[in-house]
């Protein structure tokens, strides 16, 4: 049988004091914020009519989800990552801003610490025999268009097998394997010389594709490469592009493909002469473009937790 008890005041009490909303001290906005998220819960349970099993067993998934240290892979396979984006790409419109390289999601792999090389790094440092050379070039330039010197290039990939170096369970990678950072030459340009990527899915066995699986979802994320690009003149842009012609492109778990982010790839000779594995090699180049501070400050840029590393 249904029952509705959310509007009473017995559970009203409850939610107050379970927040301490209306007590002294504490964080006031944590109190509000959980407050709200509390009572949502519980109006859902009662909207729904959640039974005391479906409750333990959202209650225990969080207990694996955390155990297997895959919150923030959660938090993008279900679209939250992509709606704070959404929600900065609004804030830009309603401020005026426009023209820059789109953002996209950072996701949970970023390690910082990767040696700042001058202009150009070669950052593919372990072997690996079914991945091509790449070469990622471009030029950074400001919300004039003009170059920006002096900006730092930062970017991290997965192997061919589709894993990152520090995450990787199959084996240990070279510290900072396909991760590097470049300052920007006087005319804005950077490059990265590396080994092309490939997609990957989630843990099979993790908590985030375990949930994936009941809703009949795929985990998979098409072949890509993150960036940060950081400049004191302007904001920090973090960005991604895809791999042209991958199949997920635009069937993304964790929904970070977009218009503008997908720049082609050109089949070029001369590798050798490069440092490359090969003679013949993939060249992406990925132009970008900055936005400027808003009133002398960057509105939009993001704490998380993040791993680091010595190199
Ligand atoms: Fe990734």
């Amino acid at each position: 049988m249904s029952v509705k008890v959310f509007d009473t005041k017995e559970v009203q009490d409850l939610l107050k004091a379970a927040s301490n909303i209306e007590g002294e001290g504490g964080n006031v906005r944590v109190k509000q914020i959980l407050h709200r998220l509390l009572s949502d819960l519980f109006k859902a349970i009662d909207d729904l009519d959640m039974s005391a099993d479906e409750v333990w067993a959202g209650v225990n998934y969080v207990n694996k989800l955390g155990s297997d240290g895959e919150s923030a892979l959660l938090a993008a396979g279900l679209g939250l990552e992509k709606y704070l984006d959404i929600r900065m790409d609004a804030e830009d419109e309603a401020l005026g801003i426009s023209g820059g390289t789109p953002r996209t999601i950072e996701g949970p792999l970023y390690v910082a610490g990767a040696p700042v090389r001058e202009s150009l790094s070669k950052i593919d440092l372990d072997d690996d025999a079914n991945a091509a050379p790449l070469v990622i070039k471009g030029v950074v330039s400001g919300g004039d268009g003009k170059p920006v010197a002096g900006a730092v290039v930062e970017c991290w990939h997965a192997n061919s097998h589709g894993f990152y170096s520090h995450f990787d369970p199959t084996c240990e990678h070279t510290p900072f394997n396909l991760r590097g950072a470049v300052k920007t030459a006087a005319d804005g340009s950077y490059e990265f010389r590396t080994l092309m990527p490939n997609g990957y899915g989630c843990p099979p066995q993790g908590a985030t594709q375990q949930l994936l699986n009941v809703l009949n979802r795929h985990g998979n994320r098409p072949a890509h490469v993150h960036f940060f690009i950081s400049s004191d003149a302007h904001r920090k842009l973090t960005t991604q592009f895809n791999i042209e012609g991958d199949p997920l492109t635009w069937d993304d778990f964790a929904y970070a493909t977009r218009e503008g982010l997908v720049p082609p790839v050109s089949a070029k000779s001369g590798g050798q002469a490069l440092g490359l594995k090969g003679d013949a090699y993939q060249e992406i180049v990925f132009d970008i473009r900055l936005t400027d501070l808003v009133q002398g400050r960057d509105n939009q840029v993001v704490q998380r937790q993040r791993a680091e590393a010595a190199a």
